[in-house]
C-alpha cells in the first residue's frame, strides 16, 4: 500500500534534488506554499493538482519519490 502523506506535495528535479510544497487547510480553502521558491497559492480544488504543475513548471521537479 502506498502512503500518502496528503500534507506536502515532494517530487525530485533531475539533479535528485528534493522540492516540496506544503498543503494548509485554511477554513474551506488550501494554502500552498513552496519551500524551494516561496511561491505561495490559494486552491479550493485539488490542491495536489496545483502543487504538482507548480513542481513541474518552476523547478522542473516530476519525480515522485514515493513511487521510485
Ligand atoms: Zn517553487
Amino acid at each position: 500500500m502506498t502512503r500518502i502523506d496528503s500534507s506536502k506535495v515532494s517530487r525530485w528535479d533531475l539533479h535528485g534534488r528534493e522540492h516540496v510544497v506544503r498543503v494548509r487547510r485554511t477554513g474551506a480553502q488550501r494554502t500552498l506554499s513552496c519551500d524551494t521558491c516561496g511561491w505561495r497559492r490559494a486552491a479550493q480544488f485539488l490542491p495536489w493538482l496545483k502543487a504538482e504543475e507548480h513542481l513541474a513548471e518552476a523547478h522542473q521537479a516530476t519525480v515522485d519519490p514515493t513511487v521510485a
